[in-house]
């Protein structure tokens, strides 16, 4: 019987949790660690409550890879999904190559005191895990996750060259707080707060934070201001789509919130370093984090869709085409379906399928791999069925 343990009790981890508890046949026991164990029992019970199924719970801090090694050796899982932060990823990355267990997580390797992310550090791993017969799946949420998934679709079934690709991403849902971040707010704050990156003919392009913007028509929420941002998964894609010419992504920002984020950078609340304070050292950006609401407490009266797709320009039978492929999922909906909203929703299902990928052995090989370098059909298909359609489009307006 499969065991499986995942590490984080966030709201991403929620979603993870109830998801593979649904799916006995592939997931036979859970065990989920993280380093507040409390987290970890709220969630069991609730996967009790709805589910009738056993979870096992266990404290642990990632940082250390002794503690996860011993975890591990405790339970023997088969899989170690992680969706703790960043910045445990190598430490997690470490622990399973030290006791012969595959490793998934949903978000690239950032150090804590650089803000940055880069997949430099976790490709640096290829020739460990190819060795030891294991396996390392990187970034199997939405974004990135889902949109490699869609390119590669995309290049299997739709184009015979692509050419462009925009990843454009919306959050149209509406949780009624003046300010609040998705997902981890020092993670998200870290990411948008960056320059701009884009990928064009073979050389990475710069632009000044948030500077570059469009309107775009999202299906399910309308037009919406997109900002063109750096996003991990370009960094993948520009290497594993053939023929691509130019990569960039873009992801839509309300007015409220646009003012509130210059308001805590004029502030330094965003500042990453220590500061000391009255003989404690304090970093801003953590401090702001205990302030802001927990992404997972929004949930209850989230309304509205997320609308994230990748618009995608190429060739098929010598003609040129742009579809678009794309997910809406509804705040309300996955509130009711496992207590959280949809951005959770959207990073948790596709990191619960990655997951069954590897044990059910389609996906299982050795070494350390991008999305997109694997077949897409069955996780496209796990999508549909595991609570995210997609649907595919003709597209008439280009992303200028
Ligand atoms: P949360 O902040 O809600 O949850 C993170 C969890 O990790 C918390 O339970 C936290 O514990 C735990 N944790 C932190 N440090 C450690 C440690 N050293 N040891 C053990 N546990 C630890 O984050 P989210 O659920 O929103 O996000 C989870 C991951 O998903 C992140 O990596 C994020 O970047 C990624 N993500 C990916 C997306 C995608 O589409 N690919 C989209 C959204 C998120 P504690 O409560 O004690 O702090």
């Amino acid at each position: 019987m499969n065991k499986v343990l995942i590490i984080g009790a966030g709201g991403v981890s929620n979603v993870v949790v109830h998801k593979c508890a649904a799916v006995p046949e592939v997931f036979g026991e859970i065990v989920l660690a993280s380093r507040t164990k409390s987290k970890c029992d709220k969630i069991a019970a609730d996967v009790k409550k709805r589910l009738n199924r056993e979870v096992i719970t266990e404290a642990l801090d990632a940082d250390k890879v002794e503690e996860t090694v011993a975890l591990i050796n405790k339970h023997q899982p088969k899989l170690v999904i992680n969706v703790a932060l960043p910045y445990q990823d190598l430490a997690i990355m470490d622990a399973c190559l030290e006791t012969g267990v595959d490793y998934l997580d949903t978000a690239n390797y950032e150090p804590k005191d650089e803000a940055k992310f880069e997949y430099k550090w976790q490709w640096a791993y290829q020739d460990k895990y190819k060795e030891a017969g294991l396996m390392a799946l990187l970034g199997s949420g939405f974004d990135p996750g889902v949109t490699n998934m869609f390119c590669a679709y995309a290049q299997k079934h739709l184009f015979d060259e692509i050419h462009n690709i925009d990843i454009v991403d919306c959050n149209g849902g509406d949780h009624g707080q003046a300010f609040a971040t998705n997902f981890n707010p020092e993670i998200n704050i870290r990411e948008i707060t960056a320059n701009g990156r884009y990928w064009e003919q073979g050389e990475w392009k710069t632009t000044e934070p948030l500077s570059v913007k469009q309107d775009f028509n999202f299906p399910g929420v309308g037009v919406r201001k997109m900002y063109l941002m750096y996003h991990e998964e370009m960094e993948s894609l520009c290497q594993n789509i053939k023929g691509l010419n130019r990569i960039r992504f873009w992801m839509t920002f309300g007015e409220e919130y646009l003012t509130h984020l210059r308001v805590i950078q004029n502030l330094g609340l965003d500042r990453i370093d220590e500061v000391d304070y009255k003989g404690q050292k304090v970093v801003p950006l953590e401090f702001l984090k205990q302030l802001l609401p927990d992404p997972g407490s929004l949930a209850e009266n989230y309304t509205g869709k997320t609308s994230i797709g990748c618009v995608i320009e190429g060739i098929k039978d010598g003609k040129k085409i742009r579809k678009f492929i794309y997910n809406n999922c509804d705040h309300a909906e996955t509130f009711k379906e496992v207590g959280s909203q949809a951005v959770s929703y959207t990073t948790g299902v596709p990191a619960m399928i990655g997951a069954k990928m590897i044990l059910t052995g389609k996906w299982k090989q050795a070494g350390v791999y991008n999305m997109e370098q694997l077949d897409p059909d069955a996780f496209m298909e796990d999508l549909k069925t595991y609570g995210l359609p997609w649907h595919v489009e003709e597209w008439s307006s280009s992303v200028e």
